[in-house]
């Protein structure tokens, strides 16, 4: 079949990629459509460890092919997937918190070689593939009116981005919102913050061709910085006291000092965008007086079994648009143009068409 693969130095598509069959409790799916997320980038930037060659991808649309032993999901049956590969049986999991399951982040053996040779997946997935064999507790029915490119993002920017927004920072009508970084994940929590009913949203990004995406999704003001140390002035002189929640998008220290900076009391900055391996904050303990609060947050801290349906029914009652963000939608062959476009700012959300549309 055809894939995907990283090589340590290039993207190329391989039509000599092998799929083994799914094993007890896993079902093969066929890629629809997979999106270039950033952290799809990370491996090649050298800010996540990946073993190679790798196939990358992790939001994704397709279809069940085929399931193994004890799986019980229908052929034919259209899916979303997930990177948490939970146990089910951990406390977490019966909590209904599978993204602090133990389990859900281990490696497994990967499915994918090439002439008997393992070529690896990134983060228990691999989308970038014609075909992918994960655990049944990876894959989420979509209905099939939800378009292709917005059922993935639905897998992963949008799973997070209202997570953080609803259930980690809880966010009440009329609360004001900072969010650091108007990526893939940025702009989703911009939209999750104006359903949420925010008052003031306050975006910053380096890039000023952001700015009318960011208004188009429900920014109020977009700030412009040459250094991050020029936020929290900014910020305060808009949302005097300071804002009631704030989002990191970019994975960057000084931004998240920046948010930190920008609390009013009792507020909160949610951790989105991952930090490289290492990073550390020289944390004023306080700032964080006056209830304030940091909190981690992987995956939007939901069970995606749970928060994807409800989010594809919002999008089905037409509460929810997420089709501004859908930039470029390119066959396999166009990744690497994709991913200079992402790096340089040029598009929101870029989507590879990898299979038939599902
Ligand atoms: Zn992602
Ligand atoms: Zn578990």
């Amino acid at each position: 079949m055809r894939a995907l693969v990283w090589d340590g130095t290039g993207l190329y598509v391989d039509s000599t990629i092998e799929v083994r069959s799914p094993g007890p409790g896993e079902v093969a799916v066929d890629i629809a459509m997979a999106g270039l997320c950033h952290s799809d980038i990370s491996p090649m930037e050298g800010r996540i460890p990946q073993p190679t060659p790798t196939i990358l991808g992790h939001e994704a649309v397709g279809v069940i092919a085929a399931a193994g032993p004890g799986a019980d999901v229908p052929v034919g049956q259209r899916v979303v997937l997930t990177v948490l590969r939970r146990c089910g049986e951990c406390r977490h999991c019966r909590e209904g918190r599978p993204n602090l399951c133990p389990a859900s982040g281990l490696p497994v053996a990967s499915p994918f070689s090439r002439d008997g040779d393992i070529v690896h997946q990134f983060v228990r997935l691999g989308a970038f593939a014609e075909r992918i064999v994960v655990s049944q507790e990876q894959v989420i029915a979509m209905p099939a009116e939800i378009p292709d490119p917005v059922a993935a993002m639905l897998g992963c920017a949008t799973v997070t981005a209202f997570g953080a927004v609803e259930d980690r920072a809880r966010l009440r009508a009329g609360e004001s919102v900072l969010v650091t970084g108007a990526g893939g994940i940025g702009l989703n929590t911009v939209l999750a913050a104006r359903a949420a009913g925010a008052g003031r949203i306050v975006v910053v990004d380096r890039n000023p061709a952001k700015e009318q995406i960011a208004r188009t999704c429900g920014a109020t003001d977009f700030i412009i910085p040459s250094d991050p140390s020029q936020i929290a002035p900014a910020v305060q002189a808009l949302v005097p006291g300071g804002v009631d929640a704030a989002f990191e998008c970019a994975g960057h220290t000084g931004l998240l000092d920046a948010a930190i900076k920008s609390l009013a009391g009792g507020g909160r900055v949610v951790v989105l965008g991952l930090p490289p391996t290492g990073a550390t904050l020289d944390l004023g303990v306080r700032d964080l007086f006056h209830d304030k609060s940091l909190l981690g947050c992987r995956m939007g801290s939901v069970d995606p079994h749970r928060k994807l349906p409800d989010l594809a029914e919002r999008v089905l009652r037409g509460e929810l648009d997420l089709t501004p963000l859908v930039s470029a939608v390119v066959p396999m062959e166009g990744a690497a143009q994709l991913v200079d476009d992402l790096r340089n700012g040029r598009i929101d959300r870029g989507f590879l068409r990898v299979g038939s549309a599902s």
